[in-house]
């Protein structure tokens, strides 16, 4: 047997959890809560196709610095001072509708940090493509204002480090969870470095996101939404990447593609009503993958965000690590 043969291996796809993301309490009957995730981790791990084809990375909470890619120095020390003073019982963030406790500010920093090393891990080539399933979610923070349960953009804060650590010049980052990602929008929306299309319910929460927003300055065309009417189903969905994403990656050849993964489109939602199905997120990952093979060497990250009936989660997140799985193989 040869020197290369013997270490030859097929990538497998790295799924990135900490059991303290359960550690953010949001109190009783806050629709994210640990019980959202709980399933999806045994369900995964009971599964023999996912386990065998998949590895768990242990990785660090983000640091100030690294937050600091994206949100403001007066931010961060807010988020510090406002969760160092909770002590054992809940708060609201001053800036909006996100829940915060005692082990808040550590849970956030280490959804980050899985973002982060599994990008850095994706760009070594340990792993071909990853799946971080993290809370609290990101996607309606601003660089400067958490709100929407969310504390900090992972998805951005991912994007700003692959930038500076690695000189990628264009990124993807594509959202398909219920409601519009206002804060990676609003982060990017005069940058042409960074793509940003979201595909959600209107009207809704956070009511932006409506297909006039494209962008500013030297951003301008670099924003794609697609807002879609209640009751939409599977076929929009696809309509919307099929016609929308595909022709503008074509101009715009990402290197890398980062997924806002959100589940609260999904059929039996507690909070959205779009009506997806499992077969219509596996058929999104088929089309995401195929972009991300074309143009970005198949270098693809998934960060949860929202998304509230957890077996509804454990049956999408399972269909899209299949795709990952087989286009690794
Ligand atoms: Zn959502």
């Amino acid at each position: 047997m040869s020197i290369s043969s013997a270490f030859a291996y097929e990538k497998k796809v790295g799924i990135f959890y900490d059991e303290r993301f359960l550690l953010h309490d949001t109190g009783p009957n806050h629709p994210e809560n640990p019980e959202r995730l709980i399933p999806v981790i045994r369900d995964l791990k009971n599964n023999d196709h996912i386990s065998s084809n998949t590895i768990w990375p242990n990785f660090e909470a983000a640091t100030v610095e690294e937050l600091n890619l994206v949100h403001t120095k007066e931010y961060i020390e807010l988020v510090d001072r406002q969760i160092s003073q909770i002590n054992n019982s809940r708060a609201y963030l001053s800036t909006g509708d996100t829940p915060i406790s005692k082990h808040t500010n550590l849970v956030a920093k280490l959804a980050v940090g899985a973002g982060l090393e599994a990008a850095d891990q994706i760009m070594a080539g340990t792993i071909s493509t990853a799946f971080a399933l993290v809370r609290p979610p990101g996607h309606h923070a601003t660089a400067s204002m958490g709100m929407g349960f969310c504390v900090y953009n992972s998805v951005a804060v991912v994007a700003r480090y692959l930038q500076k650590k690695y000189n990628l010049k264009r990124i993807l980052i594509v959202d398909f969870d219920v409601h519009h990602g206002n804060g990676t929008q609003d982060i990017f929306y005069e940058d042409d470095s960074v793509f940003y299309f979201s595909v959600h319910q209107h009207p809704f929460y956070p009511r932006s996101g409506r297909p006039d927003e494209i962008g500013a300055g030297k951003g301008k065309g670099f924003t794609l939404n697609v807002d879609l009417p209640k009751a939409s189903g599977n076929k929009a969905l696809i309509q919307a990447f099929k016609s929308k994403l595909k022709p503008a990656m074509e101009q715009f050849k990402p290197e890398f593609v980062l997924v806002s993964a959100g589940f609260d489109a999904h059929e039996g939602d507690l909070l959205g009503q779009l009506d997806y199905t499992d077969e219509g997120y596996k058929e999104v990952a088929e089309i995401l993958q195929e972009i991300s093979d074309e143009y970005a060497k198949g270098r693809t990250l998934y960060m949860l965000e929202g998304g509230y009936v957890a077996d509804n989660i454990s049956r999408s997140v399972t269909q899209i690590l299949d795709v990952l799985i087989t286009s690794s193989q």
